[in-house]
């Protein structure tokens, strides 16, 4: 039987991970996908977030990937308006971030056992049984449901995920190259009928992020993603001849979620990250928060692990989320709040998504 079982290699579990290694608790984690993704998705650490990373001592490792010095520069119907340079956060993907944690667990002995998704969860009051779709079931004194927004760890631990969904994707996702643009832009293009495009550089790549605002068919039916369709949609609202998006290693649609556990511990397990809270990407604050949850849950455990079991093992496992329901309702007040913000700072020329971050 390991100490801790983590469900799910994002950045909040790879985060958790490592914190539990290097305190030397014993740990296993697993993920569902065969192998690492290469999807850009949260591409901001703050300095929250390094500061955690310092303690794990991949921070240098993460600026030595990243972006410390970004401009965004913004257009309106096709002319270019102001640039705002951003010096308060590094711009690096998510899959790089993942990349340098997996790297820092293995050499503290800890290897992420892919293609093992958890369908099941039992507990006693002694231990924690998970049982994946193939393979032996494992056993832990504790579980950390680190696996995203559709959770199953909180679904079979029969936690309510409480808040809305809207109906619609508000936007397309993806990452594509865009040979022949510059590398050293946030490049945001709004239109005065309401349309967005933003190609965001990922550093050390050929690679951008590309978010924009949803295309409609004749019948303003939306228009699932695809590279024709964002190559569309570029050409209507950048109005860029010559640049031809190419190579998408990673197309989606983004829905405007405002959900938060209503608790994140049941008896021998826990919520972190995504799992426990999903709510607007303006600000960029959800990763960041993931791995202040990690880092919270990491301190508990190990804390917790170290004192024998009793009610001062309880208390300390009940400070997790006393800490980190509070963080995760004002995340969801504040990142609605900054998506109004943006939505409608980006009707006036000259303004972008910095009306989120500050
Ligand atoms: C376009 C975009 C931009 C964003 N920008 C930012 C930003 O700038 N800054 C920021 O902080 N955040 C940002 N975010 C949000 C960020 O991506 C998420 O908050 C973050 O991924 C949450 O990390 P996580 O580890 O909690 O969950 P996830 O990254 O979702 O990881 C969960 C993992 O669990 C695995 N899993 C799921 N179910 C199971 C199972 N049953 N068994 C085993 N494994 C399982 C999944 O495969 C996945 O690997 C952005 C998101 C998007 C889409």
């Amino acid at each position: 039987m390991t100490d801790v079982l983590i469900v799910g290699s994002g950045p909040t579990g790879l985060t958790l991970a490592c914190w539990l290694a290097l305190n030397g608790i014993e740990v296993r984690i697993v993920e569902r996908r065969p192998g690492p993704h290469r999807e850009s998705r949260g591409k901001t650490l703050d300095p929250g977030s390094l500061d955690v990373l310092e303690q794990l001592g991949v921070a240098a490792r993460m600026t030595a990937v990243g972006n410390a010095d970004l401009v965004f520069r913004k257009y309106f119907d096709g002319a270019h308006i102001s640039d705002t340079p951003f010096t308060d956060a590094l711009f690096i993907g998510q899959w790089q971030i993942e990349e340098v944690l997996r790297e820092r667990l293995a050499e503290l002995g800890v290897q992420v056992e892919h293609g093992t998704r958890i369908t099941e969860v039992r507990q006693d009051p002694d231990a924690v049984t998970a049982r994946p779709e193939v393979g032996p079931a494992i056993g832990s004194r504790y579980l950390a449901g680190c696996d995203g927004g559709r959770s199953t760890t909180r679904k079979l631990l029969g936690i309510p995920f409480v808040g809305s969904t809207e109906e619609e994707a508000l936007m397309v996702l993806g990452d594509v190259s865009a040979p022949g643009l510059s590398r050293d832009h946030w490049h945001q293009w709004f239109t005065s009928d309401g349309g967005a495009m933003l190609l965001c550089p990922i550093p050390g790549t050929d690679s951008f992020q590309l978010q924009a605002s949803r295309e409609r068919d004749a019948r303003g039916e939306p228009i699932p993603p695809s590279l024709e369709s964002f190559q569309r949609l570029f050409d209507r609202h950048a109005g860029m001849p010559g640049i031809e998006l190419a190579d998408p290693t990673w197309m989606s649609a983004w829905t405007v979620n405002v959900r938060m556990a209503d608790r994140l511990r049941e008896g021998r397990a826990f919520l972190a990250g995504d799992a426990g809270h999903v709510h607007p990407i303006a600000g960029g604050r959800g990763m960041n928060t993931g791995i202040q949850d990690a880092a919270a849950l990491g301190r508990a455990l190990t804390s917790a692990l170290r004192t024998p079991p009793g009610p001062a093992r309880e208390e300390i496992l009940d400070r997790y989320e006393a800490e980190r329901l509070p963080a995760a309702a004002e995340l969801l007040a504040d990142t609605t709040e900054r998506l109004e913000r943006v939505l409608a700072a980006v009707r006036e020329p000259g303004r972008g998504t910095e009306a989120g971050l500050r």
